[in-house]
């Protein structure tokens, strides 16, 4: 049942109910109703047996039957036995077992190969005082066999009412649970897209399920106005940032280049200026991001030779390794042309890397990869570093996530937090995908894969 849909377990449920409710009824029905039958039989045969004396007369010194005496009146059969119960006169059914001894007024049931009869004796005395029995014989077969008809017209009409009901109960249950798929639909469209502007747009209120995805398109509007807030909130405040930061920076050079200050007063001066430009450089962060959000920010693509700029970043952050004695590798297949924006591109490299380096172990390796099928470009990122938690992998991509401040292991390295967010959308923005993979204390593994032909923005 656990893999089955709501619509076929519903379906299941009440035509189940439905079957067994027609199965119990139909079975009282004709538990009743053959009672009923059997009774009656029972009764026509005692009273045809009783009236038959008016049919038996003394003619002569002789018994004389009336014609009726023969005749099957509602079946039934009757005969005229002897005070010896020898026969007389009269019918007997084909195939009724011969001669059972007389029982008189006692109702019995007496079968043979061919059939089932009821059958009763009554005793008569004649005008001569001369006893004789009249037995009534009348057919239990038939009366079953009506009864048996009807059965079997039930046997007939109760699957074709099941499957009926099933297909009914289907189409009804399928038409009421439109709307839920219509929901589902419109929340995958949301997680996949990541686009909070998607409406369910039913017609309102006709039921729980429609009042129930209106509710949920208002909150739909409510979370889409607050993330705008949200982001509005967020490219203000970058916005007011970068006019301060920048008078800082430049009061910093001022005075760096004031010459009445000690040596110790220029270094305190210098660490200002570097936690200012950190400042500058988040702000321009969030700014991208935040332009990447409102989609503004657009892709300068070209046919640009990716191998190239793979070199050039890990040349670049290999200095930096250098000075962590971490070595950096690369696997690079020469000549990948992929249309992509340069900048963006270096960027996603430089901040893969980076971390690889900046999370690395002293004496380590990174090592960068390339390769091309011809229809997309494979980069992996990999390091032998501290690796990442399975908690906090979920979460790398988040903005401003950090694992553990403590966990970095070079303190003259600047973390934001975001990074990795900047990398997902530069890989979204190009049409691709990224991932990660990591085992603590072993080292994580960055792979992403671009189509060489990417689509414009
Ligand atoms: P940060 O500026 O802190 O490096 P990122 O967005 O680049 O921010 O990365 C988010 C978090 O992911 C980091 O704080 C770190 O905990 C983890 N992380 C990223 N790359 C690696 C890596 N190569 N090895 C271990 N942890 C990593």
């Amino acid at each position: 049942m656990k893999k089955l849909s709501l619509k076929v377990k519903l379906t299941i449920l009440y035509t189940f109910f439905m079957t067994l409710v027609t199965c119990l009824s139909l079975a009282i029905l004709f538990s009743l109703s053959s009672q009923e039958i059997l009774t009656s039989v029972q009764s026509a045969l005692k009273e045809q047996v009783a009236d038959s004396f008016h049919d038996i007369q003394m003619e002569n010194g002789r018994i004389d039957l009336n014609s009726d005496f023969y005749d099957l009146d509602g079946g039934v059969y009757l005969s005229l036995y002897s005070k010896d119960s020898d026969f007389l006169y009269g019918r007997i059914p084909y195939g009724f077992p011969s001669a059972p001894p007389i029982e008189d007024q006692r109702l019995r049931t007496l079968s043979s190969d061919s059939g089932k009869w009821y059958v009763f004796d009554l005793q008569y005395q004649l005008e001569d005082q001369t006893t004789v029995y009249v037995r009534g014989i009348t057919s239990l077969t038939d009366a079953e066999a009506s009864l048996s008809i009807t059965l079997r017209l039930a046997l007939i009409v109760l699957p074709l009412l099941t499957i009926l009901t099933a297909f009914i109960g289907y189409r009804m249950t399928s038409r009421a649970l439109k709307p839920v798929k219509r929901i589902t639909d419109t929340v995958k469209r949301i997680q996949e897209n990541e686009d909070l502007s998607q409406r369910i747009g039913l017609s309102q209120g006709r039921d729980e399920i429609y009042e129930l995805a209106d509710t949920f398109d208002q909150m739909l509007q409510k979370l889409e106005e607050a993330f705008v807030r949200e982001k509005q909130f967020t490219s203000d405040v970058s916005h007011e940032l970068r006019t301060p930061v920048a008078v800082i920076l430049s009061q910093c050079d001022v005075l760096l280049s004031d010459p009445t200050y000690t040596q110790e007063q220029k270094e305190q001066i210098q660490t200002i200026s570097r936690k200012a430009r950190e400042m500058s450089q988040m702000i321009s962060h969030l700014l991208l991001l935040t332009r990447a959000d409102q989609g503004r920010q657009k892709l300068q693509l070209e046919d640009i030779n990716i191998s190239e700029l793979a070199e050039m970043a890990a040349e670049e952050q290999s200095l930096l390794a250098a000075r962590h004695n971490i070595t950096v590798e690369t696997q690079i297949q020469p000549d990948i042309i992929a249309r992509a924006d340069e900048t963006f591109f270096i960027r996603l490299l430089v901040n893969l890397l980076s971390n690889a380096v900046s999370y690395g172990k002293n004496g380590g390796y990174v090592k960068l990869t390339l390769t091309s099928d011809g229809r997309e470009a494979t980069g992996i990122v990999e390091d032998n570093g501290i690796g990442i938690s399975p908690e906090a992998l979920p979460h790398i991509w988040e903005r401003f996530f950090r694992e553990d401040s403590s966990r970095t292991v070079r303190s003259d390295e600047k973390h934001s937090g975001l990074g990795l967010s900047m990398v997902q959308w530069i890989v979204k923005a190009h049409h691709g995908t990224i991932s990660a993979e990591s085992t603590p204390g072993e080292g994580s593994r960055f792979t992403f894969q671009i189509p060489l032909k990417s689509v414009s923005l």
